[in-house]
């Protein structure tokens, strides 16, 4: 069968230990090159047939998977990050669901994950954030008109921008039409979680020339919001006040 896997944002020993496990166990391997990290292969067992399908079709990829069935050999289709952000599995899965070809997805953790702990952030905080909104800036694929990035702007929560790097003069523009103010804090995290990390802290309105400056216009996230900011409220959770299931409060 074929298993899906999410191989984590870059750092070997951030796949999941079943992900780990069904990399050492399989006949095949078709690792997406551009963003997974080789180290991973060092799962794999002897023998293993592993193939980087950066350059490959869907068409390619998928006729990798059914030589492997039918030699009876498991397949591991190594995603980047979690699989189930822009990892382009749904094509795959459809058309195994057509062949009768079974398969699973092992999550795996996002790089969004990645850069939340490269920046020792968290991106949901009391009083300034309680929403997340992953997308992209529209580029060769395009947005539905609906998620336009000055739409999603408009809710002034915390933003997490994947594939947008190459793209940051647009990101700011849309990301100022929204309504974010100019000095917003922003962060650009390249390679999150890699040996070669870089974190890159600077404002809406400076996005293009900090990522100039830096060299970065691929493999990054740009995060945006006061989630980078100093400015929370304390949680309720811990709060000695706070009557919740699991502890009584010292009021109400
Ligand atoms: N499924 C992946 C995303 C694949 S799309 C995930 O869950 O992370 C590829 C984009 O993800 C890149 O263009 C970049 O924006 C982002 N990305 C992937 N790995 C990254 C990393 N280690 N650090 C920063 N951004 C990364």
């Amino acid at each position: 069968m074929i298993h899906f896997i999410g191989a984590g944002p870059g750092a070997a020993d951030l796949i999941t230990v079943r992900g780990a496990r069904l990399l050492g166990a399989a006949g095949q391997i078709l690792y997406a090159g551009s963003l997974v990290n080789p180290a991973l292969l060092e799962y794999a067992r002897p023998g293993c047939r592993v193939a980087n399908t950066a350059s490959m079709t869907l068409e390619e990829v998928l006729a990798a998977m059914e030589e492997a069935e039918s030699r009876g050999e498991d397949t591991v289709r190594l995603h980047t990050g979690d699989p189930s952000l822009y990892g382009a599995i749904r094509e795959q899965m459809d058309a195994l669901e057509r062949r009768g070809i079974p398969y699973d997805v092992t999550p795996g953790v996002s790089s969004f994950s990645g850069a939340a702990a490269a920046l020792r952030a968290e991106y949901t905080l009391p009083d300034v954030s309680q929403s997340v909104i992953i997308t992209r800036m529209a580029g060769r694929t395009p947005v539905p008109e609906g998620e336009a990035l000055r739409k999603l702007a408009a809710h002034g929560c915390t933003m997490v921008l994947f594939l947008s790097a190459g793209l940051l003069e647009g990101v700011e523009r849309e990301l100022l039409a929204g309504g974010y103010a100019p000095d917003t804090p922003a962060a650009i995290v390249y390679k999150a979680t890699w040996p070669e990390e870089k974190v890159c802290r600077c404002t809406v309105s400076t996005l293009a020339r900090t990522a100039g400056e830096n060299g970065i216009s691929k493999t990054a996230l740009i995060t945006v919001g006061h989630f980078l900011g100093n400015a929370y409220e304390r949680s309720k959770l811990y709060d000695p006040t706070f009557t919740h299931g699991c502890r009584k409060g010292t009021e109400g």
